[in-house]
């Protein structure tokens, strides 16, 4: 809570005081922060509030009512279009990314403890047992979808700007008035200050995924969230943190998940093969690397060349 509480800070502190709506929400187990410019702002941001609840209640999976819950028992469940296709995309982008980002791992990270925080290492009978299961997850993509989906609303309410910071999934909507671009601050994984910021223009996704995110500790070996589905352990890809920046919120925020499951060769392969997405890598050794369409300053970075 404090590392996002700290993150809150940075961003406010890039992005330019001033907002004339600002709202402090607590959705999908996450506080988020929304900071809005422009006409009735107010409405816009309590209508924010109205989606990204119910959002949570369609598609929580640590809600027992929600529709995701119901499918994941196996009921008949008939979703709207919209959340049909979000489902479709959200496979979709999996199959992308061979499974590296794989939306039905909820029974391990049940067995892992990480939605009880009961936190425990599973034995290889439990996790064979889990990876069978293909239940129904959209932890690694749900706030990338909310910030798309909120930028939507932005749209429609016709707000001149926005830097919506969804528990760490930044999304910004618009361009800043003077015309300069929206900064972030990529989080240092050992916690502080920020490492270095990333600049962006007009609407966008900026995500990251860490080893810092949530954790527990047992004989001093760190097991963190994020779970490569093929070992069905913390992924071990010799990575700190993925930052994927997007127009799109659900793909960014799917593939920092896959990218940190990846590592730095693997992701460095899959961003060549792409053309849809910028990232930032930190090393377990705490280096920086960039791909060339990223623009980072107030660090030393080495540049990931197409
Ligand atoms: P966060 O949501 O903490 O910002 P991520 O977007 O990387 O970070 O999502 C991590 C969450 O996604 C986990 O808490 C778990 O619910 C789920 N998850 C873990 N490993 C994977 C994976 N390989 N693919 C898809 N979802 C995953
Ligand atoms: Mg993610």
């Amino acid at each position: 809570m404090k590392r996002l509480i700290c993150l809150f800070l940075i961003c406010i502190l890039l992005s330019g005081c001033g907002a004339n709506t600002q709202k402090t929400l607590y959705h999908m187990n996450t506080v988020m922060h929304l900071q809005l410019w422009g006409k009735d702002c107010e409405t816009a941001a309590a209508r924010c509030d109205v989606i990204l609840r119910d959002l949570e209640s369609l598609w929580s999976v640590t809600d027992a009512n929600s529709s995701l819950s119901a499918i994941n028992r196996g009921q008949d469940v008939k979703l709207d279009g919209p959340y049909q296709a979000l489902l479709n995309q959200v496979e979709a982008l999996s199959q992308r990314t061979g499974g590296a980002f794989n939306p039905k791992l909820y029974a391990l990270s049940n067995a892992w403890g990480f939605y009880n925080e009961e936190f425990r290492v599973p034995t290889a009978e439990e996790i064979t047992e889990a990876l069978s299961q293909e239940q129904w997850d959209l932890g690694a993509a749900l706030k990338g979808y909310a910030g798309y989906r909120l930028t939507l609303e932005l749209d429609k309410l016709k707000v001149d700007r926005a830097m919506l910071n969804l528990g760490g999934n930044i999304q910004t909507y618009g361009e800043k008035a003077d015309g300069s671009p929206w900064k972030i601050g990529i989080q240092n994984p050992d916690g502080g200050d920020y490492l270095g910021i990333i600049s962006v223009t007009g609407t966008m996704a900026v995500v990251t995924s860490g080893d810092y995110q949530r954790y527990f500790e047992v004989d001093g070996v760190r097991y963190h969230h994020i779970l490569d589905p093929e070992t069905g352990f913390p992924a071990d890809s010799g990575l700190r943190s993925v930052t994927v920046i997007c127009d799109d919120g659900l793909t960014a925020d799917a593939f920092s998940t896959a990218l940190f499951v990846m590592g730095l060769e693997d992701g460095t392969r899959f961003w060549r093969a792409s053309d849809d997405f910028e990232a930032v890598f930190i090393t377990n050794d705490g280096k920086i690397h960039a791909t060339e369409g990223v623009n980072l300053s107030g660090c030393d970075y080495e540049v990931i060349f197409r």
